[in-house]
């Protein structure tokens, strides 16, 4: 559920009329509801409520400090994955131990930034990570609590560019290795070994691939306490999916999923920290964008709008579905029409959905893209040098922009004319 809902005909983000945040800022642009992501931070709380929890939002997917701080407020920790990320979370007021710093490939610079300002616990990727990270620690002087990231060898089932627990995944140590390299974490000065990290892919519309390595993650903690190892946080990534496509059969919800934890993993007496970020954030917002041209084709009608491929990539990298919907709400029974939406960009890419049937809209009507507040803004580029477009959250009536549009001067003047030319 959210807080994009027609009233008198208009689509409203919460009590705000999307035309009007159009007049004020211009499209494209995206907009974001506070009572949506409150909605869901909250439905995940009492999913594991009962159990010692910390929420950690996926950065990656929302990384606008006006977000960071609405869920930080409600109590959320950050899973962060880069030195920007943290620097994010921090100017959104999240303290270093509500941080979370995860990645594969993460820099002694990055880790040194965290190690000062302080982090909750690092999950580790690899042995060479492991020894980077305990010469850093050693160097300040400080022990960094460590998880170690198993990859559990298991399907998410979900596309191929987000499923990360399979062996042939970048991501974590095979999980059939993780005695021998907690031994070794274990050994090394600066590290302190507190628990494990599993995080299998995004977008998983079925809990059996949870449940999978949840079951294992359980069996490694038996072991590795065999071992002699304090094993007592179990952070259990992020992944759980959202339906983007209404029509559908919708994914299971965060209590289902946190019934899972609980059968799987609630007996240990561990710390649980999970890691959402589409599901926090995907469903609370929306891209708004205008028609610029309606074109006929060749058998074929395309409606060209402003918003395109470098404003929200998912369509083309992912064959992403959006629903699509007109701001202005179609009369009832009025025809609908099938056209391919697609953007500005020099690209056949550049296309959002073909064939959407969709009622017939002139030039300057508005369109909003649902499910687009998760791997939107974050994903942007200027791509065509297209501005980055603003961003927008709601609170109630109230709205508010939480990033402007950058001038075409600030875009330009970062390139650099060199002496000799
Ligand atoms: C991407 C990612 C997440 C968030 O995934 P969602 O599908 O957005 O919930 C969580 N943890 C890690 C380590 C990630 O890489």
């Amino acid at each position: 559920m959210d807080h994009f809902l027609y009233r008198n005909g208009v689509l409203h983000a919460e009590d705000v009329p999307v035309p009007e945040i159009a007049t004020a800022v211009g499209t494209p642009f995206y907009v974001y509801s506070t009572a949506t992501l409150t909605r869901h931070f909250r439905v995940f709380d009492e999913a594991l409520s009962g159990m010692d929890h910390l929420i950690c939002f996926a950065v990656k997917s929302n990384s606008n400090i006006a977000v960071l701080k609405t869920l930080a407020e409600l109590g959320a920790g950050m899973d962060v994955v880069s030195g920007g990320e943290y620097l994010r979370a921090k100017a959104a007021g999240v303290p270093g131990d509500r941080i979370v710093f995860s990645g594969v490939g993460k820099t002694r610079d990055e880790m040194r930034l965290a190690l000062t300002g302080g982090v909750r616990q690092f999950n580790v990727e690899s042995e060479p990570e492991m020894h980077a990270l305990s010469e850093v620690a050693s160097e300040l002087g400080v022990v960094v609590p460590i998880t170690v990231r198993v990859n559990p060898d298991v399907d998410a089932k979900t596309h191929a560019k987000i499923a990360t627990g399979k062996s042939e995944n970048k991501f974590g140590i095979p999980i059939s290795k993780a005695r021998t390299v907690y031994a070794h974490a274990a050994a090394l000065p600066g590290l302190e070994v507190i628990g494990i990290d599993v995080h299998i892919g995004s977008q998983l519309t079925d809990l059996e691939p949870f449940r999978q390595a949840y079951t294992k993650v359980a069996e490694l903690t038996v072991q590795l306490r065999a071992d002699g190892h304090d094993i007592r946080r179990l952070d259990l990534g992020g992944g759980l999916g959202i339906p983007y496509e209404r029509s559908n059969v919708a994914p299971p919800l965060p209590l289902e999923y946190g019934q899972v934890i609980r059968e799987t993993v609630g007996h240990l007496g561990c710390e649980i920290e999970i890691e959402p970020g589409r599901l926090v954030a995907g469903n609370a917002g929306l891209l708004v964008t205008s028609v610029i041209y309606n074109k006929q084709g060749e058998g074929r009608d395309f409606l060209i709008v402003d918003a395109a491929m470098n404003d929200l990539i998912r369509p083309a990298m992912y064959d992403a579905h959006h629903d699509i919907v007109p701001v202005i709400e179609a009369e009832a029974g009025a025809d609908l029409h099938p056209v391919d939406i697609v953007g500005p960009v020099c690209e056949t890419g550049d296309t959002f959905a073909r064939q959407r049937q969709l009622t017939a809209l002139g030039e300057g009507d508005l369109v909003a893209f649902r499910s687009a507040g998760a791997y939107g803004a974050v994903m942007a580029s200027e791509y065509n040098t297209r501005p980055l477009i603003p961003e927008v959250l709601v609170n109630g009536d109230q709205f508010a922009v939480i990033r402007e549009r950058p001038s075409f001067d600030e875009i330009i003047n970062r390139d650099k004319i060199p002496e000799w030319l």
